[in-house]
């Protein structure tokens, strides 16, 4: 018989097509169009029984990005493992919005409350070489994923410095006298009862990253209520919830003072961040 090829070997995949093409390319140290220039070449033996094993492990459940380690954000290649929300297409629109507000400032300092891989920081460090940016999580085992993420895609003598991280709950650790332009957070949104942490990729991601254990609203409760000690003047917060708290979330930025309250749609029509400006 004739030896596999990734062609032959991609067809008959059980898996979508783009997810097989990933982990092939990750098993064979490819890139994408390889597939097709390479396509008939004979699979080596170790490469196939790599690739079957990665297969397996999606077809029990287990995300692509944890399973080749990397997700793409913004267009940087962040390292993903279990200890980080895997980063989200959505996110991107929180990243924007931030880079729009702070398109008339030199020098800005950003806060990034949960950062887990530190896409959020990182992305927006990468548009903006001058922003001093600090970004915080409980957890130590994200911190030094973010810590690798930063070190790895950000130019060394960028002039806002490196990206500083912090371990702290929230704003626990969070040195008083501290102020920032903006504050940007993708908390965790999901009250605990709901079905989808039980269904797909969430449930090999950190419970902590996505559930509050509660309603969906109290880690966005707490961001909001802290925010505005450490605004500086003018100073905005964003914040990404789930598709129905856009109402809920604009309510608690209202009720803390904060003024041109407003919510953004993500690319599918959805209220997906809301924000506001410090009340001063
Ligand atoms: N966007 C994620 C999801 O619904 C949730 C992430 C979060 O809680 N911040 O799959």
């Amino acid at each position: 018989m004739d030896a596999l090829t990734p062609a032959a070997l991609l067809r008959a995949s059980p898996l979508p097509s783009l997810e097989a093409r990933i982990l092939l390319t990750h098993v064979l140290g490819w890139r994408h169009t390889q597939l097709i220039t390479r396509g008939d070449e004979a699979l080596d033996d170790l490469s196939l029984r790599r690739y079957r094993a990665l297969e397996a492990r999606r077809l029990a459940g287990e995300p692509v990005a944890q399973l080749v380690g990397a997700r793409e954000f913004f267009g940087l290649e962040f390292e993903v493992t279990p200890d980080v929300l895997i980063p989200r297409p959505e996110t991107e629109l929180l990243v924007e919005t931030v880079l729009t507000a702070l398109d008339n400032l030199s020098r800005p300092r950003v806060l990034d409350l949960g950062t887990g891989t530190g896409a959020i920081a990182v992305a927006i460090a990468s548009m903006r070489p001058d922003a001093q940016m600090l970004a915080l999580d409980r957890s130590a085992d994200a911190l030094a994923v973010a810590t690798r993420n930063a070190a790895r895609l950000l130019d060394s003598k960028r002039p806002g410095g490196d990206v500083r991280l912090l371990q702290s709950n929230w704003y626990g650790s969070l040195d008083p006298a501290l102020r920032f332009e903006a504050i940007v957070s993708n908390p965790p949104y999901i009250a605990s009862g709901d079905p989808h942490l039980s269904q797909g990729d969430l449930r090999f991601e950190p419970r902590g990253a996505l559930t509050d254990e509660a309603d969906g609203l109290s880690a966005i409760r707490t961001i909001v209520a802290g925010a505005p000690a450490y605004l500086a003047a003018n100073g905005v917060l964003w914040i990404e919830h789930g598709y129905d708290q856009a109402a809920a979330v604009r309510a608690l930025l209202s009720e803390q003072g904060f003024e041109q309250v407003r919510s953004e749609r993500d690319l599918a029509g959805i209220e997906r961040i809301s924000g506001g400006q410090s009340p001063g």
